[in-house]
């Protein structure tokens, strides 16, 4: 995807100057840096960024220039594209199953911490891992709180995560426990019980840590009426970590990916009709920039704007939204209330779309020609 060396002043400007055909993906870097700032000076311990949120050049090179020196990587791919654009970045490899070869990978690249949730995984790990480093297990929990659950694929049972603790100890590993609470998760009350349940662990291990990551799933601002409360949640964790662990207080990690750049980037995707007056076809659907709205739910932070840059103020009506390719599959969930007097080639514009959506962009049926802009300010 090619990044336009023009700053633009914002999406608007753009947007009228442009006129675009294909969608468009606007990142504001000062956006993107002034969130690393608000973790880096609010979370009460090591910030990360979890690559495959969005894995653009753009968004890691002004990550580590705001101050973010380490990244949740999930695979060679991820590790090599760190090591080549932040060279002494700390690598967390925290997708807990991988082939040998993956492994072997991540040794010759200096990782330094591995997550893991199984026994044999955690065999594959001490056999080719130096000892030494950090092995941190990855527990869940059945919390609700988020937009979907992460449980259903990784984390070990607090009875399992406790055994293969002392086992990480045991071979000689710095054992470390790690979670997610899910994405999107609005409820700062899922940390609280996850926090409280890895002191449980690490006492029935009979082992003690020096650091835990408490994950991603800090919430972007998606829906109008939810503002993400991100200083109360850093407050929470702060409280809850000294609360549960007392002296034994371990350091900590958190490894955002929505929640660093989400709110950085703003989606523009054009009108391609209004089919008979109702339902609305957009140039991007569910392969493309918008793949995310099928798991996690519809997004009301939209704007309508026409084509001379005048945001449309029609009294809001009911959608159905339609993709461009020929599968019946390409149809935003539900209905969407968007401004009554939306027309043929108005552009409709997703605010605080940065994460999941230039990741899971495809060129399916031929469409999916997502182009990236810079601008000084997502505002329209
Ligand atoms: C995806 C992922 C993250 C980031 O999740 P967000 O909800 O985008 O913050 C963090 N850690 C791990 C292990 C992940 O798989």
């Amino acid at each position: 995807m090619g990044l336009s060396k023009t700053i633009w002043t914002n999406p608007t400007e753009y947007l009228r100057t442009m006129q675009p055909e294909n969608p468009v993906l606007f990142f504001s870097p000062q956006a993107l840096q002034a969130q690393a700032k608000r973790f880096i000076d609010g979370f009460p311990g090591l910030v990360t960024y979890a690559v495959k949120s969005n894995p653009g050049e753009e968004v890691i090179s002004n990550l580590a220039a705001a101050g973010v020196r380490g990244f949740d990587v999930a695979s060679p791919f991820e590790i090599a594209l760190i090591r080549r654009l932040v060279p002494d970045a700390a690598l967390h490899y925290n997708n807990p199953v991988r082939a040998k070869h993956e492994i072997a990978f991540a040794v010759a690249h200096d990782v330094d911490s591995y997550s893991v949730d199984s026994a044999s995984e955690l065999e594959k790990l001490i056999a080719m891992v130096p000892a030494g480093r950090e092995i941190s297990v990855r527990f869940k929990l059945p919390v609700s709180g988020a937009a979907y659950n992460f449980g259903a694929k990784f984390g070990a049972t607090v009875e399992l995560a406790a055994q293969l603790l002392a086992r990480v100890a045991e071979a000689g590993f710095k054992p470390s426990l790690c979670f997610h609470p899910g994405t999107q998760c609005t409820d700062p009350a899922a940390w609280e019980a996850y926090i409280r349940a890895a002191a449980d662990i690490v006492a029935a291990s009979g082992t003690t840590i020096e650091r835990m990551n408490v994950g991603g799933g800090f919430p972007s601002h998606r829906l109008n009426g939810v503002v993400p409360q991100l200083d109360a949640t850093f407050a929470l964790i702060d409280r809850v970590t000294g609360e549960a662990f007392g002296d034994a207080r371990p350091s900590l990690i958190c490894e955002p990916g929505r929640g660093l750049c989400g709110d950085a980037f703003v989606l523009a995707d054009r009108v391609k009709a209004v089919r008979d007056g109702a339902h609305v076809f957009l140039n991007d659907g569910t392969y493309g920039a918008l793949n995310e709205l099928m798991l996690i739910g519809v997004i009301d932070r939209t704007t309508v704007m026409a084509p001379n840059g005048q945001i449309r103020g029609g009294a809001p009506v009911p959608r159905i939204i339609f993709g461009p390719t020929c599968d019946s599959v390409d149809r935003l969930p539900g209905e969407v209330m968007l401004a009554g007097d939306i027309a043929e080639e108005d552009y409709l514009i997703f605010h605080g779309f940065g994460a999941y959506s230039v990741a899971t962009n495809t060129r399916f049926n031929g469409f999916g020609d997502l182009q990236l802009a810079t601008v000084l300010s997502t505002k329209l």
